[in-house]
C-alpha cells in the first residue's frame, strides 16, 4: 500500500461527509510531528558551546536535519566524553528548549503545510495539541505557526498548549479527549510517539492515526497495527488535493 494512501482515503471520505454528521477535527502534534526541533537542538548546542568551548569542534559536525531525539547522545556519537560538561547541557538545554525563543527555530517539515491547509480545507476542525507549554512557549508557537504559513487560531484552528511545564505530555492529552469528543468526530490524528499514538487510536478507534515516523522519546510502546505510519508528509498525496 502507498504510505501516502491513509491521507488520501481521509481526504477522499471527509469531501464527501454529509453536513449532518458531527464536526470533523483533525489533532496534530507540533514537535517532531509538523515541526522539525533538530535546528533548535543545534542553535542550543551552539550557544553552549560559547561557554565551554571543548564542545566546537564537535558542535560543528552536527547537522540540523539529522539530529536524533537527545542532543548530549548525538555529541556522544561524535566523540565527545567530558560527562561533566554533558551534564552542564543537559541543564542548560532544559532551561533552554522549551522557551518562545528557541522554539522559533525549528524547520517545517516537507509537506506539514500542505497536509494541514488540504485537511482544513474539507471543513475539518484544525486541532494543533502540543506538550509545549502556554506560559513558556506560547508566544514563540503562535510565531513558529504563522511564519511556517500554517493556519492560525481562528473559529475553526486551536491551539491548546500544556498549562503548565511539568505536566506529563500524554497526561495532558488524554485529559482533552473529552473536550474533543464534544466539539465532534475526531478523524485524524498525527503523532511522533508510537506510545501517544496508541493513546489516540483507542481512545477515538474510527479515526485515522498517522505516525509520523522521525524521532520520539526512548523506549516507546510497540506501535499498534491499526497506526499508520509516514516516513514523510510530502508525498504524491498533494497531487490529489485541491491545492494544486
Ligand atoms: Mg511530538
Amino acid at each position: 500500500m502507498s504510505p501516502d494512501r491513509p491521507i488520501l482515503e481521509a481526504l477522499g471520505r471527509l469531501k464527501t461527509r454529509p453536513a449532518t454528521a458531527p464536526r470533523p477535527i483533525a489533532v496534530y502534534d507540533l514537535d517532531s510531528t509538523l515541526f522539525c526541533t533538530g535546528p533548535r537542538n543545534l542553535a542550543i548546542a551552539r550557544a553552549f558551546s560559547e561557554y565551554r568551548h571543548e564542545l566546537r569542534p564537535f558542535v560543528e559536525q552536527l547537522e540540523a536535519e539529522r539530529m536524533g531525539w537527545n542532543v548530549m547522545a548525538d555529541l556522544q556519537e561524535l566523540g565527545f566524553a567530558d560527562q561533566a560538561i554533558l551534564t552542564e547541557l543537559r541543564h542548560f538545554w532544559r532551561a533552554t528548549f522549551f522557551t518562545d525563543h528557541f522554539v522559533t527555530m525549528d524547520s517545517v517539515y516537507p509537506g506539514a503545510v500542505e497536509l494541514v491547509k488540504a485537511v482544513q480545507k474539507t471543513g475539518c476542525l484544525t486541532f494543533y495539541l502540543t506538550g509545549r507549554d502556554d506560559p513558556g512557549m506560547r508566544q514563540g508557537t503562535l510565531q513558529a505557526l504563522g511564519s511556517a504559513g500554517f493556519p492560525l487560531p481562528a473559529e475553526d484552528v486551536m491551539l491548546r498548549l500544556k498549562p503548565t511545564w511539568e505536566e506529563d505530555d500524554l497526561a495532558f492529552k488524554t485529559h482533552l479527549f473529552d473536550e474533543l469528543r464534544q466539539l465532534g468526530e475526531v478523524v485524524l490524528v498525527f503523532e511522533n510517539e508510537p506510545t501517544n499514538a496508541n493513546c489516540f487510536l483507542r481512545a477515538f478507534p474510527t479515526s485515522t492515526v498517522v505516525l509520523h515516523a522521525t524521532i520520539h522519546s526512548p523506549d516507546p510502546e510497540p506501535l499498534a497495527p491499526g497506526v499508520h505510519v509516514m516516513e514523510s508528509l510530502a508525498g504524491d498525496w498533494i497531487q490529489g488535493s485541491d491545492l494544486q
